[in-house]
């Protein structure tokens, strides 16, 4: 299916999207398979291989036992954080995973082979599930990569499934791939960015099921803020970073009891906080479009809803309006990253996370603010163009530092992009299409120590300890 709105947010758990979210989907797609091959019944061993950034830095991002999860048979959108808890206890005390929730089979984190040097041609993040007989004979074998922002494709698919991708776009009404064909087709038919966006969804769901959609993603955004707000203390994985958004929001509440505009910076901060610090522990994000970048959307997102022009009166519905809006026109400028570029760290680094992150909510405040679609397109330009080189060199591998400030950074970028093409009439030297071609094309001349490898960077010249 061509990507939609529904697949650059999705609902999963922290820390990673790629590294987190795509190798358990992986794993409980394999998994699938070994139920309905009727190999289940004859597999006497497993074995897992990790290749490049997954066997890097899998550990700081929970890969072994995301893995561990899916080969269980849990899925990242459904698993409750209660659940993966309990289950990875019990992997831990007894020594034994349920492989497709079936059959009791020894195996831990510690008997997954890494291979963090070898890189397979289709994408740095790839990994291997083989099952064996009592014999030792191969019943099933199957590698994915998981590309970004929880996507993954199989070994063999790539051109089938770029072929159904591509078949598929031919039923959308209003295909695009460059920002160029967004802005004509809504030059053309007198739409906005968001109207296109959702014409096009319509193609596979009702209006009022896109609509209850993007609210039920904005509600897991908000819950996971209340929820972050509610935990203190360390974030795991021992580099000792504190979760900082609880004491905020108290200070907040005491300072700004009157909700006085001069704070809006202070909130942004705190949501985007928030939503990483749960992230990194592990709880229950929106992919948006990546974990990693989860904060920067909720954070711009809770910006438009209390300090845009004309939100004081708003009513429910006004609301309600807002967060669709905001999240289709979000969504098309995510789209084109997908299309043109990368959104996966370990192929460009943080610009396609965080940098893509910033120029989708620079687009979707934008819009919500009255700006053309003209306006719209500056607004996802200035906010990547200022990303450009963005590095991932996550201390100790977790997605801690820098990634946790970084989005609330990148959240305060996006604000200001938007208000910038706002006061602009739309024209501008640098479209938003070559913005995103010199995005890729840096993450293709980017080192692979500066890709999600925590081999360079911060990550070597900050001290673990
Ligand atoms: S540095 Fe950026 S790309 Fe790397 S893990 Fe952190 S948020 Fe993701």
């Amino acid at each position: 299916m061509a990507v939609g709105v529904f697949d650059l947010f999705s609902i999963g758990i922290g820390p990673s999207s790629s590294h987190t979210v795509g190798p358990m989907r992986a794993a409980a797609v394999f998994a699938e398979e070994l139920k309905s091959s009727g190999a289940l019944d004859r597999v006497a061993s497993l074995r897992v291989d990790l290749y490049g950034s997954l066997a890097a830095t899998g550990h700081g991002h929970g890969t072994m036992t995301a893995i561990l999860l899916g080969l269980e048979g849990f899925h990242p959108e459904l698993i409750l954080p209660d659940e993966v808890e309990e289950r990875l206890a019990a992997i831990a005390e007894t020594g034994t995973l349920q492989l497709a929730g079936a059959v009791p089979l020894p195996y831990g984190v510690q008997d997954m082979v890494l291979r963090p040097l070898t890189i397979l041609p289709r994408h740095t993040n790839g990994m291997t599930f083989t099952i064996f007989d009592a014999e030792d004979e191969i019943l099933h074998t199957a590698t994915f990569f998981s590309v970004g922002g929880g996507f993954i494709v199989r070994e063999g698919e790539e051109d089938a499934a770029r072929q159904q991708l591509e078949e598929s776009k031919k039923e959308l009404p209003l295909p695009f791939r460059t920002a160029a064909e967004l802005l004509g087709r809504s030059q053309s038919k007198g739409l906005s960015i968001a109207d296109i966006m959702l014409v096009n969804e319509k193609a596979s769901r009702s209006e009022e099921d896109i609509r209850e959609g993007l609210l039920h993603i904005w509600s897991v955004m908000e819950d996971c803020v209340q929820v972050s707000l509610k935990r203190e203390g360390l974030l795991p994985g021992g580099l000792k970073v504190r979760r900082r958004a609880p004491d905020w929001h108290d200070r907040l509440l005491k300072e700004d009891k009157d909700r006085d505009p001069k704070y809006w910076q202070e909130w942004v901060n705190l949501i985007a906080l928030a939503v990483n610090e749960e992230n990194a522990s592990g709880g229950r994000v929106v992919t948006a479009p990546t974990n990693g970048a989860a904060g920067i959307i909720p954070a711009v997102l809770y910006y438009a809803l209390h300090y845009a022009p004309g939100m004081e009166n708003a009513t429910k519905e006004d609301r309600d309006d807002v967060v669709v809006k905001f999240l289709l026109t979000a969504g098309a400028v995510g789209v084109l990253y997908k299309e043109q570029a990368s959104i996966s760290g370990a192929e460009v680094g943080c610009q396609g996370e965080v940098g893509s992150a910033s120029s989708m909510a620079a687009a979707g405040l934008a819009e919500v603010m009255g700006g053309t679609p003209a306006q719209v397109e500056n607004a996802a330009e200035i906010a990547m163009e200022h990303n450009l080189g963005l590095t991932c060199d996550p201390i100790g591998g977790l997605v801690q530092v820098p990634c946790i400030e970084r989005n609330a950074i990148a959240a305060a970028k996006a604000i200001n992009a938007a208000k910038m093409a706002l006061w602009g009439d739309g024209s501008h030297r640098v479209s938003l299409d070559e913005v995103i071609v010199t995005m890729r094309e840096t993450g293709k001349d980017m080192s692979s120590k500066y890709k999600e490898t925590a081999m360079g960077g911060l990550a070597v010249n900050v001290a673990v300890c």
